[in-house]
């Protein structure tokens, strides 16, 4: 068994609940303010996240709705612009938070030593202000859309992150809720453990090692458990 050195967290849907109460009323409010009757109710913005990245996800929307080409991308680029903006003033409101389990499943790897990443394609405008106010900003290496603009399924922003870091892709493990990311983590040879919610409970997660209901899903912290102690215990 290899030692483990470092977990890779997505953000979106794996550390915060930020799709449902972040993302999707962010996207609203953007409609509301430009004067547009388009809503996304839960299910329809379940829908939607088949769709990665925003910018995509509204002109898709958009297109979906009777907009031509032309205008669905120019009214996109415009909302979505708006949207970060909002989104970022939910996040300093406190309105995103830390999903059951994230802190005490953080504090336990920290503990044994093992460092924390993040590999997100979300926008470091709001990425930033959310994982200092959920989190206090306790990863060592942060990389977002921002910096690789290719989004997941490919593992662009976790191949980023094992290049910054030196750690050897058998050395780390991932954690996502979804079927793209844990496709991007395996795409950068990573093992992976998926966490999913509401919205992602039927992705095909089988490229993960373990399918967990969430990070206080008792089999993700024993998982950890066993990984963080042999850390201890060589001979184990
Ligand atoms: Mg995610």
């Amino acid at each position: 068994m290899s030692r483990l050195e470092a977990v890779i967290f997505d953000v979106d849907g794996t550390l915060v609940d930020s799709e449902r109460d972040g993302h999707r009323v962010a996207f609203n409010a953007a409609f509301e303010e430009a004067g547009l009757s388009d809503r996304w109710d839960v299910a329809t913005y379940g829908r939607l996240l088949k769709i990665t990245g925003g910018a995509k996800r509204l002109a898709s929307w958009f297109e979906s709705t009777g907009r031509s080409p032309i205008e669905s991308t120019e009214l996109a680029e415009r909302l979505h612009k708006r949207k970060t903006q909002i989104m970022r003033r939910l996040i300093e409101d406190g309105q995103v938070h830390a999903r059951p389990g994230a802190h005490q499943l953080i504090h336990q790897i920290e503990a044994s030593g093992v460092q924390v990443h993040v590999a997100t394609t979300g926008t470091r405008a709001w990425v930033e202000p959310l994982l200092e106010r959920a989190f206090g900003n306790r990863f060592h290496t942060v990389v977002t859309g921002t910096e690789v603009p290719d989004l997941k399924p490919s593992p662009a922003a976790y191949l980023e992150v094992l290049r910054r870091t030196g750690c050897p892709p058998e050395d780390a493990v991932a954690v996502e809720d979804s079927a793209n990311g844990v496709r991007a983590a395996v795409a950068a040879d990573l093992r992976c453990l998926a966490a999913h919610n509401p919205y992602t409970c039927d992705d095909d997660l089988s490229g993960a090692e373990l399918v967990a209901k969430g990070l206080d899903d008792p089999a993700l912290v024993a998982w950890f458990h066993r990984r963080l102690r042999s850390r201890c215990r060589p001979n184990e």
